[in-house]
C-alpha cells in the first residue's frame, strides 16, 4: 500500500512549528517518513517538538538533505504541491485524483509529495523534478494554506484513497465477474420482455441504460444471485408460491 512507500518532503522550511505540526499531521494519518531539504531552522527546536506532540519520533527519524534530488533518490512518482496556478508547463492534478493515482500505483518504489517554502513555495526548477503539480482546490481568492495544514490534507486523502483500495481488494467485497453480469443482463432482458416493458420503449436503449445502472453499482456475486432470484420470481410467480 502507498502509505509505507510515501515520503513527505519539505523544502526550505523556515518555521520549526511548521515542521513539528507536519510530523503530527503525518503521524495521525499513519505516515512516518519525513525528508527535509535545506531546512532553515532546527527540526528539533523546542517549538517543533511541542507542535509535534506525540509524533516526536517522526522528527527524530527525519532525514536532512542538501538538495531536492537527494531527497527524491529512488522515487518512482513525485508530486509537487503548489497553491499557484502557473503557466501550463507542468502536468497538473487536483489533490484527490493525485492521491487515487498514488494509491493505485503498483511496484515497491517510494513516492514523494513535495511541499514548498512558507513564503515563496517551490521554484520552477523544483517543480520540474516532479511528475505532477498538485493543487489543493481551495478558494481561488485565497488558496494558500498553511504548510502543515496542506500536509494534513494530503495525508488524509492518501489514507482515504488507500482504504478504498484496501476494502475493494477484500475477497468478499469483489464485484461480480463480467460474465456473471452478462448472464444477469440476459435474464433482466428476458424479464423486461416478458412483462411487456421492452416493447413500449426502444429496447436497445433501455437495456443499455439498465446495464449502465448495474455496472455503476458494481454488485457482488452474491448480490447478482439475489437479483436473479428476484427476476425468476417475476418470470414465474406460481412456481415459487408455496
Ligand atoms: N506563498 C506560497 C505558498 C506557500 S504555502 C506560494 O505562493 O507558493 C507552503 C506550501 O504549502 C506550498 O509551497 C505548497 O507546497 C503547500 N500549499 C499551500 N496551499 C496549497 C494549495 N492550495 N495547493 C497545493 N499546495 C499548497
Amino acid at each position: 500500500m502507498s502509505v509505507e512507500r510515501t515520503r513527505i518532503v519539505l523544502v526550505g522550511t523556515t518555521h520549526p512549528g511548521n515542521i513539528g505540526a507536519t510530523a503530527r499531521a503525518m503521524r495521525t494519518m499513519g505516515l512516518t517518513r519525513l525528508e527535509l531539504v535545506d531546512p532553515q531552522c532546527d527540526p528539533l527546536d523546542p517549538e517543533a517538538l511541542a507542535r509535534a506532540a506525540r509524533a516526536e519520533s517522526v522528527l527524530h527519524e527525519a532525514r536532512v538533505h542538501p538538495d531536492l534530488d537527494a531527497a527524491l533518490a529512488g522515487c518512482r512518482l513525485v508530486f509537487g504541491l503548489s497553491a499557484r496556478s502557473r503557466a501550463e508547463r507542468h502536468p497538473q492534478l487536483a489533490l484527490r485524483p493525485a492521491a487515487e493515482r498514488a494509491a493505485g500505483e503498483g511496484g515497491d518504489e517510494p513516492m514523494a509529495w513535495v511541499f514548498g517554502r512558507e513564503r515563496t513555495g517551490l521554484t520552477n526548477a523544483e517543480l520540474d523534478r516532479c511528475h505532477f503539480r498538485v493543487q489543493i482546490p481551495a478558494d481561488p481568492e485565497y488558496s494558500s494554506l498553511n504548510l502543515a495544514q496542506s500536509v494534513q490534507l494530503v495525508a488524509w486523502e492518501l489514507r482515504m484513497a488507500g482504504r478504498q483500495t484496501h476494502l475493494g481488494a477484500a475477497a468478499e467485497e469483489q464485484p461480480a465477474a463480467a460474465d456473471t453480469l452478462e448472464r444477469f443482463f440476459d435474464h433482466l432482458e428476458e424479464m423486461a420482455g416478458a412483462v411487456g416493458f421492452l416493447d413500449r420503449h426502444n429496447p436497445e436503449l433501455t437495456m443499455r441504460r439498465l446495464r449502465n445502472i448495474y455496472r455503476r453499482a458494481r454488485p457482488t456475486e452474491d448480490e447478482v444471485r439475489m437479483l436473479r432470484g428476484l427476476l425468476s420470481h417475476i418470470l414465474n410467480p406460481r412456481r415459487w408460491r408455496q
